[in-house]
């Protein structure tokens, strides 16, 4: 084989390869930078030896300061546990070239003898192709070296080009991975925060903004779903409504925003008094509506009377609040629609009887 390159590149082309800013972007998205050796590129580089002949043969990547040897054959012990050289190498000048690096004795041309690993680790003959991204970046080269002179055939020539290629899919092969992975990722955040805003969405739905318990449409659908289930369990299920009593005078009294404390504290002792199967639901202004599942007739009147008696006996706002609860159990095939206004008869009753109480349909 013939010596290549006739004009060797200089230092100043060298440096300014090196920290090309595209190439080096291009050198460390292949994230393989400071990565333990790995056996697919081991693989490459002992077979690249046993083939060609040469003791020591390696894939380098070349960051702006150091090259990298992500695998390296015969030359484990020189290189250290970092696996890495700072200053001039023979990797270089592929790099500045683009081509093969032919050299069967390193020390017939000047500008090769003073190459620091002559002297540190005994080069004497190298051949490198460069490792080359399908944008034409160098990211490195795959090379063979000696310790004495050689003749570089034909078919090493061939073996090293060969296995230069293989070890580029591999490395292209990683990029992909990684990209791959990294899309993943953003897509899995991306979901994360669809169903963090369906969450959000779905509560703002079905949820009072003001009490925190549920609203009407909750309440409709949820009374709706109870009924199913009594229909195959035929276990008993009440309805209670409330209103509270003379709330526009509270409002005129203390003001709207008070009314408002008054109505969420309402909320929070209805919710108190409830166990976790019953469903507190705000179902207008200052009316509340429980479904009580199985639930008679006389345990819907007791619910609805320490309810109440606990909305009677609070002292919020230096006065007695009050409210009127209808309560109706469902009957044998009795519909929601037919429910619920039976429950709201009944509260109208509690109304037109005086307040403050509890009245039964
Ligand atoms: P009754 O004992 O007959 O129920 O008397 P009431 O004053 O409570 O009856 P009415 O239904 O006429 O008045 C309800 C009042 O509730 C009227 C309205 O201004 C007030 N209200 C409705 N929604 C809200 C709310 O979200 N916050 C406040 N503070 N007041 C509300
Ligand atoms: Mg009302
Ligand atoms: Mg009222």
């Amino acid at each position: 084989m013939k010596l290549s390159p006739s004009i060797p590149a200089d230092a100043a082309q060298i440096q300014a390869a090196l920290t090309d800013p595209k190439r080096l972007a291009a050198v460390r998205d292949t994230g393989l930078l400071d990565t333990p050796p790995e056996d697919v590129f081991d693989r490459l580089t002992r077979l690249a030896a046993k083939l060609t002949g040469a003791p020591v043969t390696f894939v380098s990547l070349l960051d702006a300061d150091r090259d990298f040897y992500k695998s390296a054959y015969g030359l484990g012990e020189s290189l250290g546990t970092t696996r890495q050289l700072s200053g001039r190498t023979f990797c270089h000048y592929p790099l500045v070239s683009g081509e093969a690096l032919i050299l069967e004795d390193v020390t017939q041309l000047p500008v090769f003898r003073d190459v620091p690993t002559v002297n540190s680790l005994g080069i004497r003959a190298y051949a490198g192709i460069p490792l080359r991204t399908d944008d034409g970046e160098v990211l490195g080269s795959f090379c063979a070296v000696d310790f004495k002179p050689k003749q570089w055939s034909e078919l090493d020539m061939e073996i090293i080009v060969e296995l230069a290629q293989s070890a580029m899919r591999e490395i292209r092969l990683r990029k992909a991975l990684k990209d791959a992975d990294a899309l993943n990722q953003q897509l899995q955040a991306q979901i994360q925060k669809v169903d963090e805003l369906n969450r959000a969405l779905s509560e703002m739905a079905t949820t009072d903004p003001l009490t925190g318990v549920a609203n009407r449409r909750a309440f409709d659908h949820s009374l709706q779903l109870e009924l199913a289930i009594v229909e195959r369990r035929s276990t008993p299920l009440s309805l209670l409504m409330l209103d509270v009593d003379h709330f526009k005078r509270i409002n005129d009294t203390f003001g709207h925003e008070t009314g408002d404390k008054v109505l969420v504290a309402i909320a929070q002792m209805l919710s108190g008094c409830a166990r976790v199967i019953d469903v507190v639901a705000r179902v207008g202004g200052e009316e509340f509506a429980m479904i009580l599942p199985n639930t008679d007739a006389e345990g819907a009147q007791e619910v609805a009377e320490r309810m109440r008696i606990a909305v009677a006996q609070s002292n919020w706002l230096g006065q007695p609040t009050t409210v009127s609860i209808g309560a109706a159990t469902l009957q044998d095939k009795e519909d929601a629609a037919s429910l619920h206004a039976r429950a709201d008869a009944a509260l109208y009753a509690a109304k037109t009887s005086g307040r403050d109480r509890v009245v039964m349909a």
